[in-house]
């Protein structure tokens, strides 16, 4: 799933230190729990986060590889850092500047050749040196680490800090896989993020529990390709997901369990299973298909095919009856007729999603969908995504107008749009915002739905059990 570019929140100044970190991060979930960890570990040094980048003594920034001219968009922010750095010599300070993330493990040493004012760079599995980095930075050696170290990477990161878990709000990400061997022809991961590895359960559990004892109440499991988890577990042998999910939905007072992204290769019994058993793993996935097209999909080297996909939806939908779905579609890859199109329409009304990410494909460099002929033409590829997204909207439009009347369980997170209001997420991830008092923010209650927004639920706090009103 991509969310926007995101920044790290500002956190209480209880550190020691006196130097000021800024971590801007771009694209998915992965990359702010990365940042995430990154403010943990530099804590360690005395660095303390500060939510402007010109009063920052240290500036990362932690790049996504998956849009378009991704490396071009860093460059340009680098050229802008640059002229920041140069204020702050002028007044007698400095600024250290890092690349991180997945641009940083694509172009390596090619960022210090274009970008001469960068003083680091720091692949997606070496974070956990930044401290040594930055000290080595000093001395003017600019050092590049996009290693595949054999050290684990978690076992050398500290534990979440009490105080930043407290800032970050009741809902948390926990990284427990990294990487991907699928290789599907469009996609940069296995080339950026390397082979499939996973966190030790022991591991996974020492950290929701910590979390879960600073306040949070939500966990969101997160990987590359998270349903094919296979840490290892308390006895000696490989655990599934849906192992996984079983040991954490024991944690108290955790009350909400999620996990992406998934592939529907790896959906397997015991993660099915663990949506009909447990009731704190959320009756939300998101089930990427790309395409409703069994030609494309081959090309695509998805290994199932569009009958296997709807096949799989039926059995969750049938563990767990409540269930809904949302999807990643590429449109306009290479090749993509009409007709193959038709079929991702197709597709998209046989399952009825509640959220979809749509995109037009673009090359990504070393990829072998880059080196496909029959590229589709942009302004085809903008007809077929503009159909594509005015049909997953309605379907959008529908689930939520249907929660009207109906009572949900939300999770406040946040202060609401006005005064007087909090706001919160529902079981399926929609926005609900209701008059209550910012005491109930960290906690969940029942809501019973009396509007749609253009953004978000509105409703009433009830005594209704949701269970019993979403029947
Ligand atoms: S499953 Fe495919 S799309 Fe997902 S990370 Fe792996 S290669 Fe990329």
């Amino acid at each position: 799933m991509i969310s926007d570019e995101t920044q790290t929140k500002k956190l209480p100044q209880g550190d020691t230190g006196t130097k000021t970190v800024f971590i801007k991060s771009y694209g998915c979930q992965m990359n702010v729990y990365d940042s995430q960890r990154m403010a943990d570990k530099l804590s360690t040094a005395g660095y303390v986060e500060t939510s402007e980048a010109e009063d920052a003594d240290l500036v990362i920034l932690n790049t996504c590889h998956i849009r378009e001219k991704a490396a071009e968009k860093v460059y340009s922010e680098l050229g802008r850092l640059r002229v920041a750095r140069d204020e702050r010599r002028r007044t007698g300070g400095d600024m250290q500047i890092a690349v991180a993330g997945c641009v940083a493990q694509a172009e390596g040493e090619e960022i210090l050749r274009r970008a001469p004012a960068v003083d680091l760079v720091v692949g997606p599995q070496t974070y956990h040196r930044l401290p040594d980095l930055i000290a080595r930075a000093r001395q003017r050696t600019k050092p590049v680490d996009t290693e595949f170290p054999v050290e684990d990477k978690f076992a050398a990161l500290p534990a979440p800090r009490r105080e930043a878990t407290l800032a970050r709000g009741p809902s948390a990400f926990v990284t427990v896989q990294e990487g991907c061997d699928k290789f599907c022809t469009f996609c940069v991961v296995p080339y950026t993020r390397g082979a499939e590895t996973s966190r030790s359960v022991a591991g996974i559990v020492a950290e929701v529990e910590r979390l879960a004892a600073a306040g949070v109440r939500e966990i969101s499991l997160l990987g590359q390709n998270v349903n094919a988890y296979h840490g290892e577990g308390p006895d000696g042998r490989s655990w599934t997901l849906g192992m996984l999910l079983n040991r954490l939905a024991r944690i108290e007072p955790v009350v909400r369990l999620r996990y992406t992204t998934s592939h529907p290769r790896d959906m397997d019994d015991s993660l099915i299973e663990a949506h009909r058993d447990l009731p704190a793993l959320m009756p939300f996935l998101h089930l990427p298909v790309q395409s409703g097209s069994d030609r494309i999909l081959d090309v695509m080297n998805r290994k199932h095919t569009s009958a296997d996909y709807l096949r799989l939806i039926d059995r969750i939908r049938t563990a767990r009856p409540d269930m809904a779905f949302s999807s990643d579609f590429i449109v306009g890859f290479p090749g993509e007729t009409e007709e193959d199109f038709e079929a991702t329409l197709r597709l998209i009304e046989a399952v009825s999603y509640v959220s979809a990410y749509s995109f037009k494909y673009s090359p990504r460099p070393g990829t072998p969908g880059a080196r496909m002929g029959d590229q589709v033409e942009e302004s085809v590829k903008a007809r077929r995504l503009a159909r594509l997204q005015a049909l997953a909207e309605g379907q959008q439009r529908d689930f939520n107008q249907d929660r009207i009347g109906r009572t949900m369980d939300v999770l406040f997170d946040r202060k609401g749009k006005r005064p007087g209001q909090i706001a919160g997420r529902s079981p399926f991830l929609q926005a609900v915002q209701v008059e209550a008092d910012e005491t109930r923010i960290g906690t969940v209650a029942s809501v019973e739905i009396t509007a749609m927004g253009a953004w978000s639920l509105h409703g009433v706090l009830s005594d209704m059990p949701a269970r019993e009103a979403v029947a």
